[in-house]
């Protein structure tokens, strides 16, 4: 079915159109006339089915018909990379029509975003905190609010902003038209949707937590002090067009920029602890192509679009199931093909286990071919059984994806533990970890191995784009 069946106005098919969509997605096809209904709607979709469109159509559309004036529609978003690019998904889908958005994020001055406010505006697509700011100082009233958009609200759960999002609630008018999305639906978001949505129609596109069809995915056992040569001698294997590593902590994250930016890779870097303009910086370069790899933490990266990501490396395992399915989002997005690939340590089997039982689907263990292997074989990540960790409540997987408690591991960081888990030196079997390079004591390449990195040519890297 085409976009100009589903009630969507000319000038918003005209929208959709200069996107160069062809056919909707399915969480297009079956939100949009519910949401043009007026319906309250729960949809569980995962992240790179098109959502974001789902919403934002009908919406506009809504837009067109003239009402008292203040902010209409509220969307809020979990992090500010995701609230910028949702602001240009409603400018793109509708710049063929007439309305206004602000996007009102942490992380730079106040001025500006209260300038815009002061101008007027239709559409306000926030994150939490600063929103609070605003509305304490009396710069955003939320009385006319028609449309309130709850998006990836399980990530706001996770991240400890349901209460401030349920204030948020409380605060726009009763009669207004809610909709929430969620990757997943656990309980505690469903006692939030029962909360915040009446009669809500409901919507779940495929498993909520399969993978992305398109995307192919494989892990690749190591020893752990092969980790970083096998990242680059992967690099070197495969006809990357633009990589997302992630890293489960910012120290990780930091730490594996560096030993790429040696090697003579371009590289941006996007979590947390990074200004918010340096993370506009990575994301706009790496988006551009003058960076061809960005090492991002989750926080910073989830439901970043960044067209055509060829590749997803986990440098760590995610410690959270979850996780795996956001990253490995970040590919193959609205089913372009991508390949994720994971590097494993023996000790991470547990955390394998939880991830196939997560998408029910087994991660196949590949070898590199021409790799030097320790041992001459890569080891063996026996996904048999489940990691058992009773620290691993909901407050402990927030933090260690914030980098404070985060496992080591990460970018080759070998300090901290798990959180109150054992040590990594105590899961190797009290091995202490050998030290830079090669465990056998040789050079770093030795045998077999890929040629430097430095010979690499950097048009492997290319970005398509
Ligand atoms: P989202 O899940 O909203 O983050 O969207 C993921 C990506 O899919 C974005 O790059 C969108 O521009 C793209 N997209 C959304 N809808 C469609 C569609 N109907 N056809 C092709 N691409 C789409």
């Amino acid at each position: 079915m085409p976009f100009k069946s589903l009630g969507l106005n000319p000038k918003l098919v005209q929208g959709v159109l200069a996107m160069g969509y062809g056919d909707p997605t399915p969480i297009q096809l079956r939100a949009i006339p519910v949401v043009l209904e007026g319906r309250d709607l729960i949809g569980s979709a995962q992240t790179g089915t098109g959502k974001t469109a789902a919403f934002a159509l009908p919406v506009l559309q809504r837009l067109a018909k003239p009402a008292a004036k203040g902010p209409r529609v509220l969307v809020l978003e979990p992090t500010r990379e995701l609230a910028a690019q949702v602001e240009t998904a409603f400018r793109d889908l509708g710049r063929f029509t007439d309305f206004r958005a602000a996007v009102v994020h942490g992380g730079v001055g106040y001025g500006r975003q209260r300038e815009a406010l002061r101008n007027g505006t239709d559409v306000i697509i926030a994150t939490v905190g600063r929103l609070m700011d605003f509305i304490q100082e009396g710069a955003i009233d939320l009385r006319n609010i028609e449309v309130l958009i709850l998006d990836e609200v399980d990530r706001m759960l996770d991240m400890g902003f349901i209460r401030d999002v349920k204030r948020v609630v409380e605060l726009c008018p009763k009669s207004r038209q809610t909709l929430f999305f969620s990757a997943t639906v656990p309980p505690e978001i469903e006692a939030v949707a029962k909360f915040a949505l009446k009669d809500p129609a409901r919507i779940v596109i495929g498993r909520t937590q399969s993978v992305n069809e398109s995307v192919k995915h494989a892990m690749f056992p190591v020893q752990y002090d092969q980790k970083f040569e096998l990242l680059i001698a992967l690099l070197e294997k495969e006809d990357f067009q633009s990589v997302i590593i992630f890293s489960r902590t910012k120290h990780g994250a930091d730490k594996i920029a560096r030993r790429l930016k040696k090697e003579n890779h371009s590289v941006a870097v996007l979590h947390a602890n990074r200004s918010q303009g340096q993370r506009t910086t990575a994301l706009e370069g790496f988006k551009n192509g003058r960076y061809e790899i960005m090492v991002a933490t989750d926080i910073a990266a989830r439901g970043i679009d960044v067209t055509g990501v060829s590749h997803v490396i986990n440098y760590d395992v995610p410690e959270n199931p979850e996780d795996y399915v956001h990253r490995i989002g970040r590919t193959g997005r609205a089913m372009a093909v991508g390949d994720a690939y994971m590097l494993a340590v023996p000790e991470e089997g547990g955390d394998c286990h939880d991830i196939e039982r997560f998408i029910g689907a087994r991660i196949p263990q590949l070898t590199l071919d021409g790799f030097a292997y320790e041992g001459n074989r890569p080891p063996v990540v026996d996904t048999s059984r489940p990691f058992k960790n009773p620290m691993r409540s909901k407050k402990g997987q927030a933090q260690g994806r914030q980098g404070g408690g985060g496992r080591p591991g990460s970018g080759g960081g070998r300090q901290g533990g798990r959180p109150g888990g054992k040590s990594q030196a105590q899961g190797r079997g009290g091995k202490k970890p050998a030290g830079r390079g090669n465990p056998r004591g040789g050079s770093a390449r030795s045998g077999p191995a890929p040629a430097p990195a430095k010979a690499s040519p950097r048009s492997r890297l290319r970005r398509g784009r």
